[in-house]
């Protein structure tokens, strides 16, 4: 399959194109469509009458989810070979890139219902919730002795939340709440000074641990009046595997999958802006941007690597680029209103195969 191995161009980032379904209210109220997706041809083309001037494009992909498609069908092209990749000792990274509203969370997290019951998942349940269950099915049938960590970390205007840390007082200082510091570690790699990294030996305990992360995240966006949509989160869970080689020897592996849900994309097209907001606007920029232009770089193997230019691509740097597989699945939504940002996305995902 395309997914094992490097692609055509050595290169191992595979870009999938999601088009979430018109929403109820959306068909009620009749909104037009402009999106028409081929799976078999992995084709997205956009189609509309602008005052006389017809937009009329295609764009091809890796591969193309539909309206109708399931979470099911994402789980098992974009992640199950990942997560093969992973308990093989290697790094990999799963984006979810698009416009606010576009299926980005559902995607990753699921529908809401994405809590366990009696070991199976819901229909909804999105990549985070499916990858964690299947690295423990692998993990048990083989009977491999290991240890997993997890850490949930959220990047809001380039400063880092701990979504693991325990709830600080209300009395504490101030200096608890200074943001976290991203760290070199000297030998090329970077850590965040402080992390909690929980170790967990059961999926039940992970689906608990995101709940916890999340209704943090939320909390803080209440009280700090942030928005989400402004936000990246990152999901990292860390395998260490022992082995036995043939020989009898002990080998331990060592693999990482981060699970990114990223800052709505609308920000990207608002710069030059002077106020506050949108310099905030502006921050979600350097990441995004910049993961883009990591991303082209690595295809095109261009050169210099700008990893050090954001936050986000020196926090992934270990699993971006080299040996590492990253798949992005860019989120898009049929309706005639979201066209302009659709085209950005399109645009943006495109540039990244
Ligand atoms: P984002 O995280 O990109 O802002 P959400 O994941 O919150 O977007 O999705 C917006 C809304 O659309 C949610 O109500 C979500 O349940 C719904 N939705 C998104 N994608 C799908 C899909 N593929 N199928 C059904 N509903 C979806
Ligand atoms: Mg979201």
């Amino acid at each position: 399959s395309s997914s094992k191995g490097p692609g055509p161009g050595g290169v191992n980032v595979q870009v999938l194109l999601r088009c979430r379904p018109l929403s109820e209210e959306e068909r009620r109220i009749s909104t037009p469509v402009v999106i028409t997706c081929n799976e078999q041809r992995r084709e997205v083309s956009v189609a509309q009458n602008i005052a006389n001037k017809q937009i009329d494009r295609t764009f091809v992909f890796d591969k193309v989810f539909g309206p109708k498609s399931q979470q099911q069908d994402v789980f098992n092209h974009a992640v199950v070979p990942l997560v093969n990749e992973v308990l093989d000792g290697y790094n990999c990274t799963i984006f979810a890139y698009g416009q606010t509203g576009t299926g980005k969370t559902y995607t990753m997290e699921g529908g809401g219902g994405s809590k366990a019951q009696n070991g199976d998942l819901p229909s909804d349940a999105g990549v985070i919730p499916r990858a964690v269950k299947r690295i423990f099915d692998i993990l048990e049938e083989q009977s491999a002795e290991y240890s997993m960590k997890v850490s949930f970390l959220e990047l809001y205007n380039e400063e880092l939340t701990d979504l693991l840390a325990p709830e600080e007082s209300k009395f504490s200082d101030d200096k608890s709440k200074k943001p976290m510091a991203l760290m070199e570690d000297g030998k090329g790699g970077v850590f965040v000074r402080g992390l909690e990294e929980e170790l967990v030996s059961s999926a039940a305990e992970i689906y608990r641990i995101l709940d916890r992360g999340s209704a943090k995240r939320k909390t803080a966006e209440t009280l700090l009046n942030k928005q989400s949509s402004r936000s990246h989160s990152i999901f990292s869970i860390t395998i260490h595997i022992k082995e036995c080689t043939p020989e009898g020897e002990e080998m331990i592996k060592c693999g990482k999958l981060n699970l990114v849900d990223l800052a709505g994309s609308e920000n990207i097209s608002r710069s030059g802006a002077r106020d506050g907001r949108a310099r905030e606007a502006g921050e979600i920029n350097k990441s995004l941007l910049t993961l883009g232009r990591v991303i082209n770089t690595l295809v095109e193997h261009s050169g210099h690597i700008p990893y050090r230019d954001s936050k986000l691509t020196r926090l992934l740097r270990d699993s971006l680029g080299g040996k590492t597989k990253t798949c992005i699945i860019a989120t898009i939504a049929p309706s005639v209103h979201c066209l302009e940002e659709t085209l950005s996305t399109l645009d943006y995902a495109h540039r990244a195969k």
